[in-house]
């Protein structure tokens, strides 16, 4: 997947929070650096939402560790 905005990698974490901030039928995702732009948030607090929707079992992460940043 590529970021919308920048090009850049996206991991399937970013495509996640893309689906859960923007929209759940998103198809075209952003780069935590650019999704934390668009939501004039810090990246770590998307990480920590990350873990937190995780822990809740939300079925847009994967149940494991993620390499934290690996953005
Ligand atoms: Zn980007």
């Amino acid at each position: 997947m590529i970021c919308r905005k920048c090009g850049g990698p996206v991991s399937a974490d970013a495509a996640g929070m893309t689906k859960k901030m923007v929209n759940r039928a998103e198809t075209s995702f952003f780069c935590l650096p650019c999704l934390a732009e668009e939501f004039k948030c810090p990246v770590s607090l998307l990480l920590e939402k990350i873990e937190h929707f995780r822990a809740q079992g939300c079925t847009l992460f994967e149940p494991k560790a993620p390499e934290k940043g690996e953005n």
